[in-house]
């Protein structure tokens, strides 16, 4: 049996066909630049890329061709289920659900909160069920894992009608992976994830960690929106509530300019100066004395070991310490100057382990004898697959 994983944005489609129980990925690709006159798709498999335009640009000329793919490789009839990543459930989904009119509908309620990603969602979601027919669809939500949330940790300090009547609240985010490399993990530490206290760091071009007990999210860094915790690629983190007024009177900025500022503009990017928000290239550019990248790699390191301590205070006690995304799985400059700061939870580097832990290959990065630190290489698609495929056979995911 496959399973077709979509995540839908407003200008692309990337796409994963995954057999589960052979543990290969058939084809996988993206499709970019949907709307314009220049969409086209890229498609991996068997090795070999091939990369075609699309006429029209729609989502559903991308599925077209996606099914036409499929069907020369004989393997459209094996789809059973489409998994699509949906990026905000709201309270009303703790869990993956098979999507029909009443779902689709509880997915359009949740658009105020997330007004850019829903829409591409359910826009995706409707091309795809037009396109696979036969298959069962199902929905996964980035913010269903962190529904376990206590209130004490969800709620904000406002008034109380903002929540009860605008949903103002904490979610989180990038839940699929923070879940995923947690098990990953007791797995690694070859203990039952039921027994385990986690704190799991999902370091991409947007970064959130979580507090994991028993492989139940107790806490996590974004809140109402994916901008909430960690310095990001571009992204702030948390910044004082106050400074949104502050600019709108000093340099006349409207809210919507200020919020693009703090989305696109800021993080790694507006500390290094607007050198860049590629950890990557910061790194190097840090390494030949740009003050800038300097302070970037610097204050988002510190603002990773500050949150991840607070994170102990959530759990009560740390078992692990979990690094995953593209940063936490090829920095071994970030990981190594975090766990420095981290020595007060009793995790010490092995830095021999740490340089060896890049993309492909996770492990244990910790001293032994000390609180574990591992590399997990995430998989959010194999994720969404196996999670549909769960919700397909009628099992708790
Ligand atoms: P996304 O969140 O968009 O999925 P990724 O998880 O791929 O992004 O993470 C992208 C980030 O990972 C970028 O900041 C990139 O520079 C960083 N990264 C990738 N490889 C390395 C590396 N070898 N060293 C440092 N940073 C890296």
């Amino acid at each position: 049996m496959s399973i077709l994983v979509l995540n839908c944005g407003s200008s692309s489609v990337k796409f994963a066909l995954l057999d589960l129980k052979a543990g290969t990925t058939h084809l996988s690709g993206l499709a970019e630049r949907l709307g314009a006159a220049e969409a086209s798709v890229t498609l991996r498999a068997a090795g070999q890329t091939s990369v075609q335009p699309i006429s029209g640009g729609s989502y559903a000329d991308a599925f077209a061709a996606i099914a036409a793919a499929l069907d020369k490789q004989g393997l459209r009839g094996g789809v059973r289920a489409v998994g699509h990543r949906v990026v905000h459930g709201g309270e009303r989904f703790h869990a993956p659900a098979f999507i029909n009119g009443e779902v689709l509908a509880a997915i359009r309620a949740c658009v105020p909160l997330a007004p850019l990603h829903n829409p591409a969602n359910l826009a995706g979601i409707e091309a795809a069920q037009a396109a696979f027919p036969e298959a069962a669809h199902v929905a996964v939500f980035d913010t269903a894992f962190h529904q376990t949330m206590p209130e004490v940790a969800y709620r904000y300090a406002v008034p109380e009608t903002w929540y009860r009547q605008h949903g103002v609240r904490r979610y989180g985010f990038h839940g699929t992976s923070h879940a995923y490399v947690a098990a990953e993990a007791a797995q690694l530490l070859g203990r039952p994830l039921s027994g385990l206290n986690l704190v799991t760091a999902h370091l991409g071009n947007g970064a959130s960690i979580a507090a994991v007990q028993g492989g139940r999210s107790i806490d996590t860094s974004m809140g109402l929106t994916p901008l909430e915790g960690l310095i990001m690629g571009t992204r702030s983190g948390d910044v004082d509530p106050g400074l949104h007024e502050f600019m709108a009177r000093q340099a006349g900025l409207s809210l919507t300019q200020v919020t693009a500022a703090l989305n696109q503009d800021s993080g790694l990017k507006g500390l290094s100066g607007g050198l860049g928000s590629d950890m990557r290239e910061l790194e190097a550019a840090a390494a030949e004395g740009h003050p800038g990248a300097r302070l970037a790699v610097a204050a988002f390191v510190y603002r990773l070991a500050k949150q991840m301590a607070g994170m102990a205070v959530a759990l009560g006690r740390v078992d692990a310490l979990v690094f995953t995304g593209g940063i936490g799985e090829n920095s071994a400059a970030v990981r190594a100057a975090a766990l420095e700061r981290l020595g007060v939870l009793g995790t010490r580097l092995d830095p021999q382990a740490n340089e060896q832990a890049v993309r492909g290959q996770g492990g244990l990065i910790s001293a032994p004898g000390s609180v574990p630190a591992l590399v997990v290489n995430t998989n959010e698609e194999l994720a969404i697959a196996r999670t549909a495929a769960q919700v397909l056979n009628g099992e708790e995911a």
